[in-house]
C-alpha cells in the first residue's frame, strides 16, 4: 500500500461510558460505604481500539450504537474529537448508552457492564453499513457486541477479501466461521488458554497472544516467537490490549510484515501503560516511531 496514503480501519464494536468510583473499603452485600472520587471515562473495547488506531493516523470508521442520552452525546462528541468517523453509528431512542460501573479499591476492582445500545449492533446494522467494511483495508472486532454480528462482519469482510483481526475479549466460545474467517486472533493469555479447545486447522498460524509485561507471542513457520515487552514505568495497564489491537490493525493496513507489525503494536501498547486511563496513554505515530528508534 502507498506509504503516503492513510490506511482505512473499520472497527465494529462497543462504545461505553466507564463510571468509576474509587474507595478504600469495598462494600459488602447490603452495605453502603462512603467512597472517595468519582470520574467518567470514555471506554468500551470498540471505541478504545478505534481511538488507538485514529491517534496513529489511520482513517477510522466505527460501526456501533449509542443511546439518545447524555452519555451517548458525550461519547459521540468525544469520538469526533478523536477524529473517528461516525457514519457507522446508529443512535437508538429509548435505550441507554452502554455503561461500565466500576468500583476501584487499592487491591480489588468490581465491574458490571450494562451493554444498553451495544446490543443493538445487530447483523442488520452491520449489513446496512456494508460499504464501510468493503472500502476498508482492515477490520477490527471484539466480543462486546452480539456474536451473530461478529459472524456477519467476518462474512462481509471475507466476501471482499478485507483482512479481519478478531480480539476475542471478553472471551466466549467462538463460532467456527469466525475462527476460520479471521485473519488474526489476538487473545490475551487467559483468553488463549480458553481457546485451546477450539478446533481449527490453521488456528496456531492466526494466533497473536498478548502476555502483559511478558510481551507478545506469534507463530512463524509453525514456530512460536516471543517478542519481549518493552521495559517502561507502568502506571495503568487498563486498555493495553486495546492499544495493541488498534496499533496492530494500523501497522498491517500500512503494509508491514507480521513480525514488524507485532513489534510496532508492542511499542504502542508499552507507551499506553505509562499513563493512567485506558485512552489517555494511547500514543501518536510520531511517539511510537521515536520510541522504537
Ligand atoms: P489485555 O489488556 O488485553 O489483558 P495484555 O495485558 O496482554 O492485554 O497487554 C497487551 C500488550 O500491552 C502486551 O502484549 C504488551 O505489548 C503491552 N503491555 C502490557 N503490560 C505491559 C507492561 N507492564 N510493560 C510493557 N508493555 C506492556
Amino acid at each position: 500500500m502507498d506509504k503516503n496514503k492513510q490506511p482505512r480501519v473499520c472497527v465494529v464494536g462497543s462504545i461505553n461510558m466507564d463510571l468509576t468510583v474509587t474507595t478504600q473499603v469495598m462494600p459488602q452485600q447490603g452495605e453502603t460505604v462512603l467512597g472517595d472520587d468519582f470520574a467518567t471515562y470514555p471506554g468500551g473495547k470498540g471505541a478504545n481500539q478505534a481511538v488507538a488506531a485514529a491517534r496513529l493516523g489511520a482513517e477510522v470508521h466505527i460501526i456501533g450504537a449509542l443511546g439518545e442520552d447524555v452519555f451517548g452525546k458525550t461519547l459521540y462528541d468525544h469520538l469526533k474529537q478523536e477524529s473517528v468517523l461516525l457514519d457507522g453509528i446508529k443512535k437508538i431512542a429509548d435505550t441507554p448508552t452502554g455503561v461500565a460501573s466500576i468500583i476501584l479499591s487499592e487491591n480489588d476492582n468490581r465491574i458490571i457492564v450494562a451493554p444498553g445500545a451495544n446490543v443493538q449492533v445487530t447483523p442488520e446494522l452491520v449489513e446496512a453499513k456494508r460499504d464501510i467494511i468493503k472500502s476498508s483495508n482492515i477490520v477490527l472486532l471484539q466480543l462486546e457486541i452480539p456474536i451473530k454480528s461478529v459472524v456477519k462482519t467476518v462474512e462481509i469482510a471475507n466476501a471482499y477479501g478485507v483482512p479481519v483481526i478478531v480480539n476475542p475479549a471478553p472471551y466466549q466460545q467462538l463460532p467456527v466461521s469466525v475462527v476460520n474467517g479471521a485473519t488474526f486472533l489476538t487473545p490475551n493469555e487467559i483468553e488463549a488458554a480458553a481457546m485451546t479447545k477450539v478446533a481449527a486447522m490453521d488456528l496456531q498460524q492466526k494466533l497473536i497472544v498478548t502476555k502483559g509485561s511478558a510481551g507478545v507471542a506469534f507463530y512463524r513457520n509453525g514456530k512460536e516467537e516471543l517478542v519481549p515487552a518493552f521495559t517502561v514505568n507502568a502506571k495503568d495497564t487498563t486498555g493495553a490490549g486495546d492499544t495493541f489491537n488498534g496499533a496492530l490493525a494500523v501497522a498491517l493496513a500500512n503494509g508491514r510484515e507480521l513480525a514488524d507489525a507485532v513489534l510496532f503494536a508492542n511499542g504502542a501498547a508499552a507507551l499506553s501503560v505509562t499513563k493512567i486511563g485506558a485512552q489517555a496513554g494511547m500514543p501518536s505515530m510520531t511517539e511510537v516511531e521515536d520510541f522504537l528508534k
